[in-house]
């Protein structure tokens, strides 16, 4: 069986973990936070349990995604055997290429290692490896168990052969792809970003309410979600860390809108920590 472990057991984490293990996979979740993980495993579960009540996966899958997920601290326990790792912490360079640094210490010498960043760079990760070859961005999307894109970008080094090997991943996954050259926020998060920006300034401006607006982006645009709901989803932390990243790397145009500056100096997260730009209570 072959495994992929997951590190980071927060929003992306669990999500990732969850869609590895209903197909095939064994999955180790590591987080450094024992609460993370105990809050992952009861979102995972209840994922399945109400996913195999609905039919949307069998009691099999079910059984075995219990069976073969494991959740622990022990980074080392983790990915020692694992083929491929996923990593999805806290979108923060430093952090991300400490991670990366201890896996290629960990793992196998053939391990791919791939990063869930939504906008930094996979060939500066990559060049604090010994493996630069077999480091590559797989960026899911929220809630990954829904959403059917894997973005994959492919750093200076990346090798053609570790491309391939994410393909067949995204394939048994049940996903698809789309190959990007690495350029920062890549194509979704570069465009996205500027959107829910773009909200976040009319609102701070009054030019609408927060349910005007992204109801008029729904029914006007036909986006699923509204730019402000969806930020709310994604996390308003997660979320000006990107803009943060843009506006370094890519100009003004990015500048993180003084709105969801102040909704995260008071610790408005979005739901996961009860508001954001909608109350969750
Ligand atoms: P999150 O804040 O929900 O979770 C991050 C987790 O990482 C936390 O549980 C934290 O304890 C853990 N962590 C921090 N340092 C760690 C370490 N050294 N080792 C192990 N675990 C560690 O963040 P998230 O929203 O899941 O985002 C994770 C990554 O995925 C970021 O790079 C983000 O940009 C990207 N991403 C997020 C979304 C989204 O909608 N939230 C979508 C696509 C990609």
């Amino acid at each position: 069986m072959e495994q992929i472990t997951v590190v980071g057991a927060g929003v992306m984490g669990k999500g990732i973990a969850y869609a590895s293990a209903i197909s095939g996979f064994k999955v180790f979740l590591n987080d450094i936070s024992e609460e993370a993980l105990k809050n992952a495993k009861h979102d995972i579960e209840t994922l399945l349990s109400g996913s195999a009540e609905k039919g949307f996966i069998t009691s099999d899958q079910h059984q075995s995604a219990v069976d073969h997920l494991s959740y622990t601290t022990n980074l080392n326990e983790a990915a020692k055997d694992a083929d491929l790792v996923i990593e999805a912490v806290l979108e923060k360079m430093d952090i991300k290429i400490k991670v990366f640094q201890q896996l290629d210490e960990i793992c196998k010498k053939e391990t791919i290692l791939a990063t869930n960043t939504s906008t930094m760079s996979p060939t500066e990760i990559a060049a604090q490896t010994s493996r630069p070859d077999q480091v590559v961005a797989m960026h899911f999307f929220n809630p990954v168990h829904k959403m059917k894109l894997i973005e994959v970008i492919k750093g200076l080094e990346t090798s053609d052969a570790t491309v391939d090997y994410v393909r067949k991943i995204t394939e048994k996954l049940n996903k698809e792809m789309v190959e990007v050259n690495e350029f920062p926020g890549f194509v979704t998060s570069r465009m996205n970003c500027l959107i829910g920006n773009e909200a976040m300034n009319m609102l701070m401006e009054g030019v609408a309410s927060a349910e005007d607006i992204d109801k008029a982006m729904k029914l006007g645009l036909n986006h699923p979600m509204g730019p402000l709901e969806l930020a709310d989803l994604v996390g308003l932390d997660t979320r000006l860390r990107n803009m943060e990243y843009l506006h370094a790397t890519l100009g003004e145009k990015y500048r993180p809108s003084p709105l969801l500056v102040k909704y995260v100096k008071a610790g408005r997260y979005g739901r996961k920590s009860g508001s954001g730009f909608y109350d969750y209570s």
